[in-house]
């Protein structure tokens, strides 16, 4: 008895101390720092999924979301887990088995949407250019000529190269060849204008933790009816029940069947979260978004620094920051982070070690970032 009471103390004496998280400064392509509002949000009494109190403030985050995206697609929903679950779910639920899927590669997440395509039996073609480039519409429409595909998956806001990928043309081409258009919205929704109805976007996926500035754990999804349309022809099932629409929409309609538990808390950070931007306004969103990353880009070039992607393209929501000769880009992201509490990410890929990925997101695009981060560059530089 005596001993296996000791027992039981050592293992007490063994735990960690109760948790606190340093303070950093996210500047990062993702996670963002999170608005106050959003993590209070985070915090408020829990209730079942199906409790009216829940319901009703779904509904309203979904109103959100469609003013967020402009578009008035009825079904419109934040799925549970990261943005790549939203992307996952479009590519499950819309791919079928032989589909040919055309797909844009001009970076890291071009790539991920045709390994996903490819998992779920798609024929995948790639249209491909540099990482830092964006396609034309010339070069979108001989692509969907020469391919004919069913699906058309672009990134509108190039996470790891910066680029902006312009969307005049390309969902009219969509609809004249009786292509569905796919776009990923993870780093433009609530940064930078999003137009999808306009755009004939036909379904799009976002993340939380980018422009958004809410945690990581939630993602929005938006399909037309011509994707459900595509969906309700399918011959067989979806291939993932987890993201399998056609179940989930049971509760998302009017049936509130259960399917499974959504994530309570994470739905009331994504409603604060979207309701900030209605409350700022789309247009003064924008426009803050693209004045702060305008004094981002003078800075550096004051520091000799250049920026990847051309002055046309350029992404207010995440800048490639090319690394100058000489300097070691990851013992600049050392020091801001020891130093500064900062975060900064180098590239990703075939960038790696020559660029720098400076985000400027939702509540952290703010003048004082950047002003801060430019001295806490300058320095780095100077000290590496
Ligand atoms: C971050 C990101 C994703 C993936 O989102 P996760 O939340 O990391 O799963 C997809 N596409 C783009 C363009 C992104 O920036």
């Amino acid at each position: 008895m005596e001993q296996r009471r000791n027992k039981v103390d050592e293992t007490h004496r063994g735990l960690p101390s109760q948790l606190t998280m340093p303070c950093r400064l996210l500047l990062g392509p993702g996670p963002s720092n999170v608005h106050p509002r959003v993590r209070a949000a985070l915090g408020m009494n829990e209730v079942g999924h199906l409790d009216p109190s829940f319901l009703k403030i779904v509904a309203e985050s979904q109103e959100l979301l469609r003013y967020a995206w402009q578009t008035d697609n009825r079904f419109t929903i934040p799925v549970s887990g990261s943005g790549s679950a939203a992307m996952e779910a479009c590519l499950a639920n819309c791919v079928e088995q032989g589909d040919v899927v055309l797909i844009g590669v001009n970076g890291y997440f071009g790539e991920r949407l045709c390994d996903m395509a490819a998992r779920y039996g798609a024929d995948v073609r790639r249209l491909e250019k540099s990482w830092g480039e964006v396609f034309s519409l010339e070069e979108m429409a001989a692509g969907i000529q020469t391919h004919r595909p069913a699906i058309l998956g672009l990134v509108h806001a190039e996470t790891s190269t910066g680029a902006l990928q312009p969307m005049e043309g390309i969902g009219k081409l969509c609809r004249e060849f009786d292509c569905l258009f796919l776009l990923d919205t993870v780093t433009s929704l609530g940064g930078i204008p999003v137009f999808l109805d306009r755009w004939h976007v036909d379904l799009a996926y976002s993340g939380s933790q980018k422009c958004l500035s809410c945690p990581p754990g939630i993602a929005p999804l938006t399909m037309n009816e011509r994707a459900l349309a595509k969906i309700g022809r399918r011959k067989t099932k979806v291939p993932n029940w987890y993201l399998d629409m056609s179940l989930l929409d049971k509760y998302w309609g009017n049936e509130r069947t259960y399917h499974h538990t959504a994530p309570i808390n994470m739905n009331y950070a994504l409603r604060e979260a979207l309701l900030l931007v209605a409350e700022e306004g789309l247009g003064e969103r924008w426009e803050r978004h693209q004045e702060n990353a305008r004094i981002l880009w003078e800075g550096l070039a004051e520091l000799g620094i250049e920026c990847l992607v051309d002055r046309d393209y350029r992404l207010a929501s995440l800048t490639t920051a090319v690394v100058p000769d000489k300097v070691d880009a990851k013992s600049v992201c050392s020091y801001l982070m020891e130093n500064y509490s900062i975060e900064i990410a180098g590239g990703l890929g075939q960038l790696a070690g020559k660029v720098w990925r400076i985000g400027l997101m939702g509540f952290n695009s703010r003048r004082e970032n950047v002003l801060l981060l430019l001295s806490a560059l300058d320095k780095a530089i100077a000290d590496t």
